[in-house]
């Protein structure tokens, strides 16, 4: 497996509050990753340095063999539209577009606009009846399913995923967690994804557990 993400020494503070102090790991192409800690650990600044819409002290983020913290605003932009796939709890989608302009979006901006990949990511997200609907006129479930086919419809290598079934019942958020995990597995992109519940961290791959703004791997418990 080689590999995707390669992290080393990240350290990030703001202003006296040190949140990470040295976090490394290796995130191979097409795994998934579990982080957990608890509130106010820093899982959502790692996660954003990693999806490099904040940049860090000190350390190294080298994603496909691109150094991200060397990339000036505009390098950080082009590979965050290229490369990565970001989900939310907030589900995020733009409010004045219909499901499948939200979804065309990012692939849009990075010219990779695929219709026949659009018309199957809704297909498995259940969304080709929702296509011409806005998403104030679906329900939070349906919304993280479009944020989903948005984020994987320009082929990401790597999708961001911060808390994604947080707003969700549980029977909902487990659908939703289930097609995500189904689709990223099918199309081949890595995962990193944030998340309170153990029980959802053991459906990954790997889990790893930030306390004191170190990593370590988890030894269960
Ligand atoms: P988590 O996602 O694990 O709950 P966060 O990464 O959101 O944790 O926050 C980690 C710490 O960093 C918290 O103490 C938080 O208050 C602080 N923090 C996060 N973002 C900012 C910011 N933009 N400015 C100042 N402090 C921040
Ligand atoms: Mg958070």
């Amino acid at each position: 497996m080689s590999i995707l993400l390669q992290i080393e020494g990240l350290t990030k503070a703001y202003g006296p509050v040190a949140v990470l102090q040295g976090v490394s790991f290796g995130l191979p192409h097409g795994q998934s990753l579990a982080l957990t800690g608890e509130s106010g650990s820093g899982k959502s600044t790692l996660l954003h340095l990693v999806g490099a819409l904040d940049a860090p002290d000190n350390g190294s983020i080298v994603l496909d063999g691109v150094e991200i913290s060397r990339l000036d605003d505009a390098g950080r932009a082009a590979l965050r539209r290229d490369r990565i796939g970001l989900v939310f709890q907030q589900f995020n989608l733009i409010p004045s577009l219909t499901v499948s302009q939200n979804i065309s979006f990012q692939a849009r901006l990075a010219r990779r606009h695929d219709p026949a990949r659009d018309a199957m990511l809704a297909g498995r997200l259940g969304l080709s009846d929702l296509l011409h609907r806005y998403p104030e006129e679906l329900s939070g479930g349906q919304q993280q399913r479009v944020a989903i086919a948005r984020a994987l419809a320009h082929a990401p290598g790597l999708i961001l995923a911060d808390e994604p079934t947080g707003n969700l019942d549980e029977a909902t958020g487990d659908a939703v967690l289930d097609l995500l995990l189904e689709l990223v597995a099918e199309t081949g992109a890595a995962l990193m994804m944030v998340t309170h519940s153990s029980r959802l961290a053991a459906r990954l791959d790997r889990r790893v557990h930030l306390s004191r703004g170190q990593l370590a791997p988890w030894g269960g418990g």
